[in-house]
C-alpha cells in the first residue's frame, strides 16, 4: 500500500513539520540504540519512540546476556540454542550470533557496562533453564538496565542523533517499491513525515496485545501490521514465548518477572501439596505446560516458587530487585515461597529479515524483537535476546554504512491523510491477531502432515 506522493507538501493550517534524515530509527531499546551507535558519526539520525526514551523492555531485562565464554563452549552453546528452539532455528543466524558475542560483550564493557565479577576479579557466569553450562553474564538482576542505560548515555553524547519521545510511527513511506521514511504522530497529536535514505524498525515485541504480559503495554507489534499492509513478509508470528514464572498478583498491569536465573541457581517449584512436580530447568515452553497442568490439578491460579535454597545472601546480592518486589507484594523470598504464574514474555517471530537485518523492502531494515532472522526457532533460549538484538542491529548498521556514501534522498513529499490513521491502533492489533491465527493454523497443518 504505497502512500500518495505530491509534488510538494502544501502548508496546511498546522504548518509543515516534515523532517529529513539519513537514517530514521523507530525504537530506543537496545536494537535501536546500538544501530545508532554503529553508524558513522556524520550520519544524520532521527530516533523516535512511542513512549519515554527509557520505557522499553530492554530496560526490564533481568537475568543476563549470553556469551561464548571460550571457543570450547561453541558446540554446546549452539546445541542448547537449537534444542530449545526445537531445531527450527536458522543455523546461520545462530552461528553468527554466537561467534559475534565476545566482540559485543567487549564493546559493551568499553562503553562502561559492568558485569558481576568474582572475588578474583574474573567475570562470573550464571545459568538458566536449558543451558547445559553457566555462560550468562549479569549485573545483579537488572542486566538490561545496566546495558541499555550505558548505550543511551553514549547516544545522548552524539551530536548527529535527535531523539523524539512520545512519537508513534503509524506507517512507513513507500515510493517506487522503496521505503523512504516513516509517518508518525507526535505527542501533540500532529502527524509528521520523516524522510530517510534508510529506515530501521526496532519496535520490540507484542506483549501489549496480551492481558498478562511481562512487557510494556505500549509494545503492540505496530511494525508488523505496517509491514503486512505494505506486503512485506512476516515469519513465524505465532511463535510467542510464555515465561513460566512471573509473580502472581491480583493487581492489574505488567506482570513482574521472576528471572529464570533464580531457578538456574537452585530455586524449586511446588504444587499446592508442597511437593515438587517438575524439573525446574526444562526449556520455557515445556515448563510452562507443566505449570499450567499443575495449576489445573490444584485448582489455583499459581504454583509456589521457593528461592530459600539460594540463601539470603545470594538472594539479596544477586537478585535484590526481585527480593524487593516480592517484599512489596508481601512475600519475604529469603524465608517463604512466592506464588508464580506463566505470562506472555517474548516474541520469536517477526518481520522476516536476512542475516544483515534487511527486510523484503529496499531501504527498510528491522532488528531486535520485532524482527525474525530465525535465530530462536520455535522457542528462545534464555538470555539470547539482548545478544541477538545487539548482534543484528550492528550488522544492519554496518550494511547501511556501506551504502550511505552513494545514497541520495529519493522521495517526493507526501500529503498525509490523517483520517487513515485515526483508529490505526485497533486495526493494527486486529491485523496481527488475524495473521497470528492464520500462521498458527498453517503450522498446525504442516506438523500434522509431517
Ligand atoms: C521483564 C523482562 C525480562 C527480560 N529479561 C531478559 C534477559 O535477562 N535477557 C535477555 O536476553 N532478554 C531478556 N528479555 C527480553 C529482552 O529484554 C528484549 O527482547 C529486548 O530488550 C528487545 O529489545 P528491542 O530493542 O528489540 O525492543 P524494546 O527494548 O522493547 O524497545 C522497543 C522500542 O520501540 C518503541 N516503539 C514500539 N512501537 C513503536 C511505534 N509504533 N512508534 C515508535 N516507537 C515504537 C518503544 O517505545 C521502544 O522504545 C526480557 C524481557 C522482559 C520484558
Amino acid at each position: 500500500m504505497a502512500n500518495t506522493p505530491c509534488a510538494a507538501r502544501s502548508a496546511d493550517k498546522k504548518g509543515i513539520f516534515d523532517m529529513e534524515a539519513d537514517v530514521v530509527i523507530a525504537g530506543t531499546g537496545v536494537a535501536g540504540l546500538y544501530t545508532a551507535l554503529n553508524l558513522p558519526e556524520d550520519t544524520k539520525i532521527i530516533m523516535v519512540t512511542k513512549a519515554a526514551v527509557d520505557e522499553n523492555d530492554s530496560f526490564l531485562a533481568q537475568g543476563g546476556i549470553c556469551v561464548l565464554k571460550d571457543p570450547s563452549d561453541y558446540n554446546s552453546y549452539f546445541e542448547d540454542t537449537m534444542k530449545a528452539g526445537h531445531y527450527e532455528n536458522n543455523r546461520k543466524s545462530v552461528e553468527i550470533m554466537i561467534r559475534s558475542s565476545p566482540d559485543i560483550i567487549n564493546d559493551l564493557m568499553s562503553l562502561g557496562v559492568e558485569f558481576a565479577r568474582g572475588a578474583d576479579g574474573n567475570l562470573e557466569y550464571t545459568k538458566e533453564g536449558a543451558h547445559s553450562k553457566p555462560r550468562i553474564l549479569f549485573h545483579e538482576d537488572i542486566t538490561g538496565k545496566e546495558i541499555t542505560s550505558h548505550l543511551l548515555a553514549r547516544v545522548r553524547t552524539l551530536k548527529n542523533v535527535v531523539i523524539r519521545e512520545h512519537f508513534t510511527m503509524v506507517d512507513i513511506i513507500e515510493q517506487n517499491g522503496r521505503c523512504v521514511g516513516i509517518i508518525g504522530r507526535s505527542a501533540s497529536g500532529r502527524y509528521e513525515a520523516i524522510y530517510a535514505k534508510f529506515t530501521m524498525l526496532a519496535t520490540g515485541g507484542v506483549g501489549g496485545l496480551y492481558a498478562n504480559t511481562t512487557n510494556y503495554r505500549h509494545l503492540k507489534g505496530d511494525s508488523l501490521a505496517i509491514c503486512k499492509n505494505h506486503g512485506i513478509e512476516l515469519e513465524n508470528i505465532d511463535y510467542v514465548q510464555i515465561h513460566p514464572t512471573t509473580l502472581y498478583s491480583k493487581k492489574k498491569g505488567r506482570r513482574f518477572l521472576i528471572s529464570e536465573s533464580v531457578r538456574g541457581e537452585g530455586a524449586k517449584l511446588y504444587g499446592a501439596d508442597m511437593k515438587r512436580f517438575v524439573d525446574e530447568l526444562l526449556p520455557r515452553d515445556l515448563l510452562t505446560k507443566e505449570i499450567e497442568k499443575q495449576m489445573k490439578k490444584d485448582g489455583k491460579p499459581y504454583v509456589w516458587l521457593s528461592m530459600v535454597p539460594l540463601g539470603a545472601d545470594m538472594i539479596k546480592t544477586h537478585f535484590p530487585n526481585i527480593y524487593k518486589r516480592c517484599l512489596e507484594e508481601g512475600y519475604d523470598a529469603t524465608k517463604e515461597c512466592v506464588p508464580v504464574v506463566p505470562a506472555q514474555h517474548y516474541f520469536m517471530g517477526g518481520i522476516k529479515v536476512d542475516s544483515d537485518s534487511r527486510t523484503g523492502m529496499p531501504g527498510l531494515y528491522a532488528a531486535g524483537e520485532t524482527s525474525c532472522n530465525g535465530v530462536h526457532g520455535r522457542n528462545r533460549l534464555a538470555s539470547n535476546s539482548l545478544l541477538e538484538s545487539l548482534v543484528f542491529a550492528k550488522r544492519a548498521a554496518q550494511t547501511i554504512t556501506k551504502q550511505l556514501p552513494g545514497a541520495a534522498h529519493e522521495y517526493e513529499p507526501v500529503e498525509i491523510d490523517e483520517s487513515r490513521y485515526a483508529d490505526c491502533a485497533e486495526r493494527y492489533a486486529e491485523i496481527i491477531r488475524e495473521e497470528t491465527e492464520k500462521e498458527r493454523k498453517e503450522h498446525e497443518q504442516y506438523n500434522n502432515e509431517a
